[in-house]
């Protein structure tokens, strides 16, 4: 932690700032979680240490509860196990992620204290819970966990007042984990010194999980003594409605630059302008009302794996709002981005192609050039177009995201890594294509009979967040 120092952020309370200037891409501190458990959607298939996704993971003999990848990350989340293993035992079964959780802060803080390192800045019972600002039915949810929890560990020392304090913690400060790819989110765990950054839409830094530890890493240039930001939701939202989810998970009114000036919303919420006229105000509300209701049906559509359907309504919504909605219109680049990845999936990899390249140009207008949600998408786009054979196109949009990873998920990432081999392989194929186009296309439909390609182009989530996964619905 020698980048950064804690300091008074005014009405936001604590925040951190840094103490040197930073560049672009630089770590800014790195920090293991101080307890994290898997989904229990997927008890089966991460491994409770390293939270990667394998297949054939060693069940502890035990519990028969907790899996591994093998016998080393067994023996590496033994210390962390063991109390959970008795309990697990104890009562029969497993109970859910959040009280799992709980257990595992509250017998490491017993063991350990809330502060398990030099480097730590904050106990984790010094963490805000925010319970006074929570909806009834969130406390209801927050009582029948607690008792849970007292099932779980009936011999704890703590009242339930303090283990109420203590998921209210889990449930403003629990930072979703995904697996090694960052396809998927697959567990959720509490980082106290990430807990201290501060939200801003427009942030200066980026969370990613590498390796089983988060990295803080700067987006652009900071200076010294300058606060450290992360965003808490996703910018492809107008500043109403962040501030809506701000306001509900996390419980602050966002005050960011880009909020008060409404950084972007036209852009967002844009009219197609042909010829300097536009379409009137109420056909584009109309049109807007209807890819809406379009869009659900689509997200319905896809959670039924109905693949057709997808691709049927989202060809029909954009053709309806292709004359009215603007290029960066949100709701044309959500229906995009759906297309894009469905038609890939399908091997229809031009159409995919089409609509994929149209998605980066909006999101290039409306992301910062360094996020990592673009670097995504550019990757995506870029793998679309070279399976469609778009070679030129393919390799370059490659190599832009390339240099986009490069600084939110660095070098030593699993992702980044895949994409290396991915842009020595495109710029390999530009060589040959370029110097013979018949030869490039007979060698590039041969390999795509042979290799699936689902794996890159199925769906790559964006930048780790902080929202949290409500699983106990
Ligand atoms: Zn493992
Ligand atoms: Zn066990
Ligand atoms: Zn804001």
């Amino acid at each position: 932690m020698d980048n950064v120092e804690l300091f008074d952020a005014g009405e936001k309370g604590k925040g951190l700032r840094t103490t040197k200037d930073l560049k672009a891409g630089e770590v800014v501190f790195t920090e293991p979680s101080f307890a994290a458990v898997v989904f229990d959607s997927l008890s089966q298939q991460v491994c409770h240490n390293c939270f990667r996704r394998q297949v054939n993971l060693h069940r502890c003999a035990q519990c028969k509860f907790a899996h591994y990848c093998d016998r080393t990350c067994q023996t590496a989340c033994w210390d962390e196990h063991k109390q959970e293993c008795a309990a697990i035992r104890n009562k029969g079964k497993a109970p859910n992620e959040n009280v799992r959780l709980a257990a595992r802060v509250l017998w490491r803080v017993q063991k350990d204290t809330g502060i398990v390192s030099d480097s730590q800045l904050i106990s984790v019972d010094q963490l805000q819970d925010h319970l006074a600002d929570m909806s009834t039915d969130s406390l209801k949810e927050l009582k029948i966990n607690v008792q849970n929890f007292l099932d779980y560990c009936p011999n704890t020392k703590h009242g339930s007042e303090y283990i109420s304090h203590i998921f209210g913690i889990i449930n403003c400060n629990g930072f979703t984990l995904s697996d090694q790819r960052g396809l998927q989110a697959v567990g959720v765990g509490l980082f106290p010194n990430l807990c201290l950054v501060n939200h801003d839409c427009w942030p200066n830094c980026t969370i990613i999980l590498n390796h089983g530890k988060i990295e803080l890493r700067a987006l652009g240039k900071i200076a010294e003594n300058e606060e450290l930001t992360v965003s808490y939701v996703d910018f492809l939202n107008v500043s109403a409605d962040r501030q809506r989810a701000l306001k509900h998970q996390y419980h602050f009114d966002c005050m960011c630059k880009s909020c008060s000036e409404h950084f972007k919303d036209d852009l967002k919420m844009a009219a197609k302008e042909t010829d300097g006229k536009k379409p009137s105000d109420e056909l584009v509300k109309e049109v807007q009302k209807y890819s809406l209701e379009c869009l659900a049906k689509i997200e319905a559509a896809r959670a039924a794996s109905n693949f057709n359907e997808v691709v049927k309504l989202s060809r029909e919504c954009l053709e309806k709002q292709e004359p009215v909605l603007g290029d960066t219109h949100l709701y044309k680049l959500r229906v995009l981005s759906v297309a894009s990845e469905v038609l890939s999936y399908q091997h229809n990899f031009s159409e995919a192609a089409g609509y994929a390249r149209r998605m980066v140009e909006g999101y290039t207008k409306l992301f910062h050039p360094n996020n990592a949600q673009l670097g995504m998408a550019i990757m995506r786009a870029g793998v679309t177009h070279w399976h469609a054979g778009l070679i030129e196109v393919g390799h370059g949009m490659i190599c832009k995201a390339y240099a986009i990873l490069m600084i939110t998920h660095g070098a030593t990432h699993p992702i980044t890594q895949d994409l290396e081999s991915i842009r020595m392989q495109t710029e390999m194929e530009l060589k040959m294509f370029k110097k013979n186009e018949n030869d490039y296309h007979s060698m590039r439909e041969a390999a795509l009979q042979n290799k699936p390609t689902g794996k890159m182009t199925a769906s790559l989530s964006g930048e780790a967040n902080f929202k949290k996964q409500d699983n106990t619905k």
